[in-house]
């Protein structure tokens, strides 16, 4: 038999190609590796599940044995691969070896915690980044057996994310970040203060210009030491500082990697020939936007390329839905520093243009009402990757 395509990760990349793979050629031999439980889920829902106490397997569109029936694909579950070769075109994973046609990373990228865990705590410190993280958590909050208080470390998406859904589900929630305002990589800051004044007025404690230093048990508790000299005490803490793309082992592999990802070029190729990338862990042509329509995008171009017709990829101007419905919020984050933003509004209800040198739109934020014009300045703007 020949090797087959192989998928490293099941995540909306990695399972979303498969998928794409399917939809034209039906005899491929496939494999998907992944070292989760390969559940097909869509993942910008485990933000808005907590506040619905939803529990993890409604999250769950299709289970591993049903994405490996439907899609006639080998699928390995909770395996983790150790190691690739790209010049015998195999990888290992334990003891075994296993050879590969085409490779495609699809792994995503790890939650970077920036201050270390004790072991006397580690059992009420949270990522979710995944179904299963999302398991733990919930399981941890059902065991408080009452409205728990949450400290939340990180105010960027993820952050502000779950903080409006904890608060929605009824748990006292604190937000701490050290910049001044939320959301401080998708909105100037009068934007950024207008939803930490919402979510302020629904109830949240926010610490902001603080970081957390050191985390120590408090009883049954864990308490959070601020560089201000102040202390938080929390049932449970989520961490939310940040992702860093899964790049070890295409470095390993001695792919070409940076801090951004594994390098691809436009057809999604890295490095080494017959191996490719996309998704979070996906540097592409100098860009990793890190959400779900460039990994879409990159899906349907990769199955092209690999179905025998070579297809760049491309990403629109496509903005960020923040799902925070205390203060909606959209933005399309300029790609460079602009030499301005122009604001208007009040009350919450805000636009912010980024605006280039010559006065040209490169980017906006809304909030509010404001977040109508999404698909208007959204023409108006340039493509993330043209
Ligand atoms: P992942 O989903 O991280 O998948 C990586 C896979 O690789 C996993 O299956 C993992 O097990 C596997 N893996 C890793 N290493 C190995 C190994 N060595 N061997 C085998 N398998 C391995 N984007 C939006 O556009 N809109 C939103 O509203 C939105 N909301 C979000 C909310 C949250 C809470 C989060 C965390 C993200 C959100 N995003 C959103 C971002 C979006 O969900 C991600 O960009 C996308 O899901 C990334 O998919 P991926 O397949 O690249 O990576």
């Amino acid at each position: 038999m020949s090797a087959p395509l192989t998928i490293i990760g099941s995540g909306m990349a990695g399972i979303g190609l498969l998928r794409a793979l399917r939809a034209q050629d039906a005899e491929r031999p496939i494999t998907l590796i992944t070292a989760d439980s390969g559940d097909d889920y869509s993942k910008p829902l485990l933000s808005t599940g907590l506040a619905k106490r939803l529990p993890p397997e409604r999250l769950a569109a299709r289970s591993a044995l049903q994405v490996a029936e439907q899609l006639h694909a080998v699928t390995r579950t909770h395996t983790r691969v150790d190691a690739i070769d790209t010049a015998s075109r195999t990888l290992t994973v334990g003891r075994e070896t296993l050879p590969w046609s085409e490779l495609v990373l699809a792994t995503g990228a790890a939650p970077a915690i920036p201050f270390p865990v004790p072991e006397a705590v580690a059992g009420r410190v949270f990522t979710i980044n995944d179904l299963d993280d999302y398991r733990d958590f919930h399981a941890a909050l059902a065991a408080l057996g009452r409205p728990g208080r949450i400290a939340i470390v990180g105010a960027g998406l993820v952050g502000c994310e779950f903080a409006n859904d904890l608060l929605a589900g009824g748990h006292e929630v604190s937000l701490v970040a050290p910049e001044a305002a939320p959301l401080p990589r998708l909105l100037p800051e009068p934007l950024g203060r207008a939803l930490g004044v919402a979510f302020e007025e629904a109830g949240m404690a926010l610490a902001l210009e603080v970081g957390v230093t050191a985390l120590e048990a408090a009883g049954n508790a864990v308490g959070l030491a601020l560089d201000d000299g102040s202390r938080l005490d929390a049932d449970l803490v989520l961490v939310a500082t940040g992702l860093a793309p899964r790049t070890a082992l295409a470095e390993a592999a001695g792919l070409a990697v940076s801090a951004a990802g594994i390098h691809v070029d436009r057809w999604l190729a890295a490095s080494a020939p017959g191996v490719y990338a996309l998704g979070d862990v996906a540097c592409v042509d100098g860009v990793n936007a890190m959400y779900v329509q460039p990994l879409q995008a990159s899906a349907k171009a990769l199955a092209r390329t690999l179905g025998g017709t070579p297809t760049p990829v491309s990403y629109g101007a496509w903005p960020v839905v923040v799902k925070t419905p205390l203060l909606p919020v959209v933005a399309l984050p300029p790609t460079r520093p602009p030499a301005r933003w122009r604001i208007e509004g009040e009350a919450g209800d805000f636009t912010a243009l980024a605006e280039a040198e010559d006065g040209r739109l490169i980017g906006f934020a809304l909030t509010g009402a404001c977040v109508r014009r999404k698909v208007e300045l959204a023409r108006a703007a340039p493509p993330l990757l043209g």
